[in-house]
């Protein structure tokens, strides 16, 4: 806490390998016959010549690990905002480096199928988990019929893979529910939470809450907020009267509360680690937006609503990831065909809800952190496709300083000491800030990674993930 996100530029330490990189994609394109423009550098940190490695052939085409990192609402305008903050205009976020970067689109349907043009988290979460769209606050289930969809998360422990999900929500919430949970409605997360979706209730013969279906799924990882939604009591079915957190230590789980009892993990059970009782506290604090804008601020970076011992994204993804690789390449383990998690940075999205810049750029340089452990990982492991992306874009736009723009607006004082104003003017001030239905960014690295170049639908990130791992 209290430590800037970033001590240097980033380009500094990419350059000597990124040179490397360019020297021997460029010779790729030679030999095929194409030329390099002379203005393709180092300093472009090398994307241009891992795409065409990677067009010519090179590297490995199947993956034994997937790594996906979600920034929950995080368009180009969120990513912008945090760079422009942390490590300046001209500076690069660990997620900026990616060597293949394309766009998707993120729009929902209506029950009939026809679009529906500004997606939320559900909707958006059930496209890369399915392969299909659905309508706004469903989780993996059909938009008219209301019938579940398998998702990447079953397909891969179907196929014997290790499966992790770390989030900075609840566990409970829409993104992280739509990969091992069924709902007709995103509410129904707790076990006396069901009113929206009488169908699967198990009275009713269905799979019950998002959290008691996350827990029967045997997720081997299971990191993020949520406690008091798993502290609910089970009304229903051979658990009744347990609460959820008591049912998943029935099948096996251990449950940490803190980054102590996390980081002393080693065993090769499951684990559920419930970090807040509900989203987990953001790191920055400061003033929100303002109608007629703010006094020049600077970001604080700590904030007193978050209790020692909570685990930043990034340690719980370094976590993640050596539970999930000790499990998928484990001897005795039933699960040696490595892993697949998926990580959410999800207070991006709600901080751009609140119009609160200073919470959603530390949000976003978190988010980026938890990138970097991904990317250090695959470093020393090239059969990991990581891929970063957005579920749908959001609210916040940076501004002219002299603009006068309706709605709520801050100046920021950034890390380069520039004045940077941003805006949020989605809804009427008051309201929540809303959803927007552009494209976003999608980068990836390792096998299949080219599949996100161009413009693709957030749909075909299932079918790019379920190429690398080769899952049936
Ligand atoms: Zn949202």
């Amino acid at each position: 806490m209290g430590s800037r996100p970033y001590g240097r530029p980033q380009g500094s330490r990419q350059a000597g390998r990124d040179g490397r990189r360019l020297a021997w994609g460029a010779a790729a394109l030679l030999v095929a016959g194409i030329a390099v423009p002379a203005a393709a550098s180092a300093s472009q940190s090398g994307g241009g010549a891992d795409a065409a490695a990677l067009a010519a052939g090179h590297g490995p085409k199947k993956a034994k690990n997937v790594i996906l990192l979600i920034g929950d609402g995080m368009g180009d305008s969120e990513i912008t905002l945090a760079r422009d903050y942390t490590v300046g205009a001209a500076g690069r976020l660990n997620m900026d480096t990616f060597p293949l970067t394309g766009a998707y689109t993120t729009y929902s349907v209506d029950s009939s199928g026809k679009p529906d043009y500004v997606t939320d988290s559900a909707a958006s979460g059930t496209g890369w988990a399915t392969g299909h769209k659905t309508v706004n606050g469903r989780i993996s289930k059909t938009p008219g019929t209301d019938k579940p969809m398998t998702t990447i998360l079953e397909l891969a422990q179907k196929n014997g893979l290790a499966t992790g999900s770390v989030t900075t929500a609840e566990l409970t919430d829409a993104t992280p529910a739509v990969l091992a949970s069924h709902a007709t409605d995103r509410s129904c997360q707790g076990p006396a939470d069901m009113k929206a979706c009488p169908g699967d209730t198990i009275a009713k013969g269905g799979p019950g809450s998002i959290a008691e279906q996350s827990v029967n799924h045997k997720v081997d990882v299971l990191l993020g907020g949520g406690k008091a939604r798993f502290d609910q009591k089970i009304t229903e079915g051979p658990y009744k009267g347990m609460t959820v957190t008591d049912q998943a230590k029935k099948l096996g789980y251990q449950v940490v509360t803190d980054d102590k009892s996390l980081g002393g993990l080693k065993s090769d059970k499951p684990v559920l680690g419930l970090f807040a009782p509900g989203n987990i506290p953001v790191e920055w604090t400061g003033k929100a937006a303002a109608v007629g804008g703010t006094d020049p601020q600077r970001c604080v970076t700590s904030n007193p609503e978050r209790a020692a011992g909570t685990p930043s994204l990034e340690a719980q993804t370094r976590k993640a990831v050596q539970l999930l690789e000790a499990k998928g390449s484990g001897k005795k383990s039933s699960k040696k065909n490595g892993f697949f998690l998926q990580v959410e940075g999800a207070s991006i999205d709600k901080r751009d809800h609140a119009a609160d810049p200073c919470g959603q750029i530390g949000e976003t340089a978190s988010f980026d952190r938890a990138v970097k452990a991904a990317r250090d990982y695959a470093a020393t492991h090239p059969d990991t496709l990581v891929v970063t992306t957005a579920d749908h874009g959001h609210s916040s736009q940076i501004v002219p300083l002299e603009a006068t723009p309706p709605g709520l607006s801050s100046t920021l004082v950034t890390d380069e000491g520039r004045q940077l104003k941003v805006n949020y003017s989605t809804n009427t001030p008051g309201k929540s800030q809303e959803h927007t239905g552009t494209q976003v960014r999608i980068a990836a690295q390792g096998p299949q990674a080219e599949r996100v170049l161009g413009v693709t639908d957030q749909t075909q990130l299932f079918t790019t993930i379920r190429t690398a791992l080769s899952l049936r």
